[in-house]
């Protein structure tokens, strides 16, 4: 349920208002627009009396949520959310793209994509330490060592670093990653989503391979529900009958979930496609369907790659990629 102040209102009547929901024991998510404060109901709204709450003297409008989201719905904060990564800023007109290696391998490597990308005009370089992958047999990260050499490269460039989580025992790992991500893998692991939610870390969290929306959405709200309000989503494709790609990349997810959430939505179409000749055609477009940003999967040598080499582009071919995409960005339809 949400409740719609009026333009000028008296901060005393609205703290007694809300004393008096937080005392009925709700939760309750205030959003103080430009024209508008809203407060959010979280909990189990049926036994209010919406009526008696429509007749306060602060009250514009009180109305029902549909959406079993609350604190990532659009109509709970109807501005977008501006989420802090490391310093660098996305989401709300701060268009981002985060660029790296599928995994960090060697020094040189991290070191040398991240200088490339920063010089591509990158925000964010990414890296994995802590690999999902398909089989067992193969390479799995440089845990701990990857997550130093992506410090090492974040201090060399400046770039907020962002690297995927595999389990919540991890986290004293990642004090100096600026941006989690979970993987589509883990996008229903609730439990770690929970412990997510408990810390203030902004979290990149990927669709799921055979998900829908409002089940990302939902995944979001378990993060969000534990107080932790930076979250960024992203749409990285989802499996489908196609074999000519990797995945199917749905980018009409982008314009969805702006509609359904104000929180920044970002494209990955290294994964979505799987392969290095689609990701600059389908990263523009992703752009101008109104995605918040890109994350890209960038090699030194991608024949050579341990993980993901045939859908990395080369520094060369991100920096084509980069300037496509200021190109296109003031076409963006938001
Ligand atoms: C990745 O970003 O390298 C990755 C494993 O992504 P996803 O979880 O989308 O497959
Ligand atoms: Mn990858």
């Amino acid at each position: 349920m949400i409740i719609l102040l009026k333009d000028k209102v008296n901060e005393n009547q609205v703290k007694n208002l809300t004393n008096w929901l937080e005392g009925n024991g709700f939760g309750l998510h205030i959003s103080k627009g430009q024209n508008h404060t809203i407060i959010g109901l979280i909990g189990d709204t049926s036994r209010v009396d919406m009526d008696l709450i429509a007749s306060l003297d602060i009250v514009e409008t009180v109305k029902r949520i549909q959406e079993p989201f609350k604190s990532a719905n659009r109509k709970f904060h109807e501005d977008d959310s501006v989420i802090d990564c490391g310093g660098v800023k996305i989401g709300g007109g701060n268009f981002q793209i985060i660029a790296g290696p599928c995994s960090v391998e060697t020094r040189d490597q991290i070191i040398d994509v991240a200088r490339a990308v920063k010089a591509s005009g990158a925000g964010m370089l990414r890296g994995g330490a802590f690999k999902p992958r398909t089989s067992p047999y193969a390479f799995q990260g440089l845990h701990e060592k990857g997550l130093e050499l992506l410090s090492e490269a974040k201090k060399a460039t400046g770039l907020p670093i962002v690297t995927e989580i595999m389990e919540a025992n991890h986290l004293p790992l990642f004090e100096d990653v600026d941006v989690i991500q979970v993987g589509a893998r883990n996008m229903q692991n609730f439990e770690l989503l929970k412990e997510l939610g408990q810390t203030r870390k902004t979290i990149l969290l990927k669709r799921g391979l055979a998900n829908t929306l409002e089940e990302l959405l939902m995944s979001a709200e378990y993060i969000m529900a534990g107080g932790n309000n930076n979250v960024i989503l992203c749409e990285r494709g989802i499996r489908t009958f196609e074999t000519y790609t990797r995945n199917t990349l749905d980018l009409s997810a982008v314009p969805v979930l702006r509609r359904l959430t104000h929180l920044p939505v970002v494209v990955d179409p290294s994964h979505g496609t799987g392969h290095a000749y689609l990701v600059q055609s389908m990263a523009m477009a992703a752009t101008v369907a109104g995605a918040d940003g890109l994350i890209i999967e960038v090699h030194n040598d991608p024949p050579h790659a341990l993980c993901d080499g045939k859908q990395s582009l080369t520094p060369e071919q991100f920096d084509a990629l980069a300037k496509g995409i200021r190109n296109v960005l003031p076409f963006a339809v938001r």
